[in-house]
């Protein structure tokens, strides 16, 4: 198994990456997709956080209301503390588990990690030791802000609020082995997909 880190800011077009790669044949973990399926209804971690905070964290159709859920969570400590209680063990054993399961195969895992650089440009890459190599999606943030307007609800100042506490684009592209530019059309993004799935397929599987 080779592992890559898919880094990039919010809104960089990480998801879309990693989608392509997985068309390719790669193994995606991504925490906040996890997240998102452990929290569907009848999940162990959606009954735990109901339990904790009731119903009114449930939408009329049955979900989970988020909106709700990050009001609670992140008006109060203790709050925070205990939904990151629920959720932290339950995804790492999830991905612990996603991981163990093509160990010793060839597969190629995508590992997605949004805060591999942190905000005050450290990266946090010598705690993953596994990877075999780091890819960033690299945009400029007006860009990303204008996507995050367009295709996720986002209002223009949260958007750029959110990139402001994050990374700068030149520290994420210093502990990238290679870098997606994402500044063009889907399109323009396919050739760059296919170069960078050539470079992993050059890279040797630790023994
Ligand atoms: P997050 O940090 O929130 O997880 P992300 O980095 O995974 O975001 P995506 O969700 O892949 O980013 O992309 C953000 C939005 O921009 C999505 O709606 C996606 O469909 C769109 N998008 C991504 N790349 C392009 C592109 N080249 N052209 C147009 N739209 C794009």
């Amino acid at each position: 198994m080779i592992e890559i880190g898919l880094t990039g800011g919010i809104g960089s077009g990480k998801s879309t990456v990693a989608d392509a790669l997985v068309e390719r044949g790669a193994v995606l973990i991504d925490a906040d997709r996890i997240v998102r399926e452990l929290q569907e209804p009848g999940q162990p971690v959606f009954d735990a956080m109901v339990e904790r905070w009731g119903k009114k964290i449930v939408a009329k159709d049955g979900t989970l209301d988020r909106a709700k859920v990050a009001d609670i969570a992140f008006s109060d400590e203790d709050e925070l503390k205990a939904l990151n209680d629920i959720v932290h063990p339950a995804v790492g054993k999830a991905m612990v588990e996603r991981r163990k399961a093509v160990e010793g195969t060839d597969a190629v895992v995508i590992l997605d990690i949004p805060l591999l650089v942190r905000a005050d440009g450290q990266s946090i890459a010598d705690q993953y030791s596994n990877l075999g190599g780091i890819i960033v999606v690299d945009i400029d943030p007006a860009l990303a802000v204008k996507r995050l307007v367009k295709y996720r609800g986002f209002s223009r100042a949260d958007a750029r609020a959110r990139i402001a506490n994050q990374a700068s684009r030149e520290a994420r592209r210093a502990v990238a082995d290679r870098v997606i530019d994402n500044s063009g059309t889907l399109e323009d993004l396919e050739p760059q997909i296919r170069f960078v799935w050539s470079w992993i397929m050059t890279l040797p599987h630790p023994a």
